[in-house]
């Protein structure tokens, strides 16, 4: 048989490393091997609003069971407007909204509709899995600009400045961010704006990716980079339903940009899925309109297990991990470990190793750090039930592996 011709673009891409470790954990566990997967993936352990729910079954009953416009119905997209400048302080019309099947395929069709060959696309590290991927889909080039733990993984607007070219046509800001939970304050997003105001920058979009704005701690207050100063014809806001609402498997996110930009990105939609689920975009209209007092509950269980979380890291030695203000994600960097061997003698090299030991002997999934571009790291979820983040098993991974220090280095 001939050998299968793919388009070279599928080979130029990696698969979602997050999304494979946890199709990895759902076949152990269907195997009915116990596993830990709660820790490795984005994806809060509360239900949806119950206002949420009761909407989803009332739209099946109802026949809400059609087709809606490509841009999402009416009634959702007003929801969103009244939601963003209720919440956000920032104004968006009902056809400066677009309404897809989730923020991951709503950053990609904008990536799409408004990047290409030559084009530069600044990433700051590190950063969500699929952004350099979905760059690359574009036929642009990502552009990787570090940022530091010593910073708390803020952007540098010093930085930014110098990795600006004129190629350069969008600067992707995850804020709060997956994998680092950094969320950054009105100020350090002023510094980056005041930056992209210079004469020589004009020409940079900004994809503000503020799918975890409602996860803060510490009183923070999130701002959208839109209510910044000449930022929102500039900007793309990307918003969705998978996070503070928890309704990852309902496949709903938004894009709200000027009407040109949507227009671009609905047209290449209305060519991939049409619309996102009509079921869906009724249940997403109760999420914005429920009582918040539950989201906000949720966000204080979240910051107590971020703080459960980081006590339990702080007890194992030469693992350094800044305090995270948003998301619900840790960053710990774990490269002391490397070049030590484990109990069981085998000697763990690198960050994917280390996941890989952890998932086999211990049977608990985290994601390494190289998935977000920063191999010395690895991932933590603690969207997780505390039993899942103190982990009640007898021989824990995190105890057994991590605090008897990998034995000798
Ligand atoms: N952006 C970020 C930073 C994310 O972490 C995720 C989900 N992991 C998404 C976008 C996409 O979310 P969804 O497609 O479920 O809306």
């Amino acid at each position: 048989m001939a050998a299968l011709k793919l388009n070279p673009m599928i080979s130029k891409m990696e698969e979602s490393y997050t999304v494979a470790i946890f199709s990895k954990v759902s076949n152990m566990k269907s195997r009915g091997e116990k596993v830990n997967g709660a820790l490795c993936v984005g994806q809060p352990d509360f239900p949806p609003p119950p206002e949420a729910i009761k909407a989803t079954a009332e739209a099946a009953v109802q026949g809400l069971t059609s087709y809606t416009a490509v841009t999402g119905t009416l009634e959702l997209r007003q929801a969103i407007s009244e939601y963003l400048q209720k919440y956000k302080q920032v104004t968006y019309s009902t056809d400066e909204i677009l309404v897809a099947c989730g923020g991951k395929q709503v950053i990609y069709q904008a990536m799409m509709a408004l990047c290409q060959e030559g084009d530069e696309v600044i990433v700051p590290a590190p950063y969500w899995t699929s952004y350099p991927d979905i760059v690359k889909l574009s036929g642009a080039s990502p552009v990787i600009m570090e940022t530091l733990a010593s910073s708390g993984y803020a952007i540098d607007a010093t930085k930014l400045a110098a990795t600006i070219t004129p190629k350069t046509r969008m600067l992707i800001v995850c804020n709060p961010s997956n994998p680092t939970g950094c969320a950054m304050s009105k100020q350090e997003l002023e510094a980056i704006a005041e930056v992209l105001r210079r004469p020589e920058n004009q020409h940079v979009l900004v994809l503000s990716d503020e799918i975890y704005e409602r996860i803060c701690y510490d009183g923070l207050e999130h701002a959208s980079f839109a209510t910044l100063k000449d930022m929102w014809s500039r900007t793309l806001t990307i918003n969705g339903f998978s996070k503070a609402f928890s309704m990852t498997g309902y496949r709903l996110g938004y894009l709200a940009a000027q009407k040109d930009i949507v227009k671009a990105v609905s047209k290449l939609q209305s060519q991939i899925t049409s619309c996102a689920s009509s079921i869906g975009q009724h249940a997403g209209i109760a999420a914005l309109k429920c009582d918040m007092s539950y989201i906000d509950a949720r966000v204080v269980e979240l910051q107590e297990k971020r703080d459960l979380a980081m006590s339990l890291l702080a007890k194992i030695s030469d693992v350094q991990c800044p305090k995270p203000s948003g998301a619900f994600y840790l960053f710990p960097d774990i490269s002391a470990y490397f070049g030590r061997r484990t109990p069981d003698e085998e000697t763990i090299e690198d960050g994917v190793q280390l996941c890989l030991y952890l998932l086999q002997k211990y049977q608990v999934a985290l994601v390494p750090g190289i998935a977000f571009g920063n191999p010395k790291c690895l991932r933590l979820s603690y969207a997780a039930t505390k039993e899942n983040i103190t982990e009640t098993r007898q021989d824990t991974a995190l105890k057994k592996a991590y605090l008897r220090g990998f034995g000798s280095s």
